[in-house]
């Protein structure tokens, strides 16, 4: 079955309404050439007003790099998913492995606000992936299982059908190492393989990505694997000639 690639560039804690304008300028250039491939930008929350702007009409997507488990209410801080649509983003975040690690994200928590997002109709880019240790203890598919499991507890299995995944190994993340393609497809088939289980034919339609110190360089071969479908990129989205190469790769 034929998935439409996604490179999703998620900017962290970085950028300027300069950074913003220069980048989607860029991109909406380059990507004119570019046709097979989504691509989105994940910029902080006060850049998306700017960005959604400067991207309309153009086949830039926009995302968000958290989203609130709450629709409305006193959770001072928390943007929720009503707030992110009304900004034209198409993706959000679910727990990655930063939110995670310092802001405590549990797997309940990503589910739930994997759920706010489908409810809003913004559509929930779920972070899985070990850490070092659990990889070298031999618990990969037991850690990115249940960090599975419990998404399709919480939101059912046809849910799947609306929802991506992003493979991102903790120790890939920000480190310049990145898992070999043959590590990196046999967790992404271990995952498609769960939810083949289930309905093999969304699995045959859910888009899985693959995150950790993607690059131009090396996004071709990662790519090349049958069960990758796109990526999603730190450090190398934050500059136009990069990100691009491995949009176009
Ligand atoms: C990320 O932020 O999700 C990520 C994969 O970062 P990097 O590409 O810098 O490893």
């Amino acid at each position: 079955m034929a998935r439409t690639r996604l490179v999703a560039g998620n900017w962290k804690l970085h950028g300027s309404a300069e950074m913003c304008r220069e980048m989607v300028g860029a991109l909406r250039m380059g990507l004119k050439d570019l046709e097979q491939v989504d691509v989105a930008i994940f910029p902080p929350y006060p850049y998306l007003p700017l960005v959604s702007n400067l991207a309309a009409e153009s086949a830039l997507g926009l995302g968000a790099q958290d989203i609130s488990a709450h629709a409305s209410g006193a959770y001072t801080g928390e943007v929720s998913g009503e707030m992110l649509r009304e900004f034209r983003c198409g993706y959000v975040l679910c727990g990655h492995s930063e939110r995670r690690s310092y802001h405590g994200e549990t797997d309940q928590l990503v589910a739930e606000k994997a759920q706010a997002a489908l409810d809003a109709g913004v559509t929930p880019i779920i972070c899985v992936g070990e850490t070092l240790d659990q990889r070298e203890a031999g618990d990969t598919e037991s850690v990115v299982g249940s960090q599975v499991d419990a998404v399709i507890e919480k939101l059912g299995p046809n849910a799947m059908d609306h929802v991506i995944i992003a493979y991102e190994p903790v120790w890939a993340i920000g480190t310049g190492k990145t898992a070999t393609p043959d590590q990196a497809q046999a967790v992404h088939r271990f995952i498609r393989s769960k939810i083949e289980k289930l309905d093999a034919t969304i699995a045959g339609r859910l888009r899985i990505l693959y995150g950790g110190s993607v690059k131009s360089a090396n996004a071709a071969e990662l790519f090349a694997q049958p069960d990758i479908d796109g990526g999603l990129i730190g450090g190398a989205s934050l500059k136009a000639e990069e990100f691009l190469g491995i949009c176009g790769a």
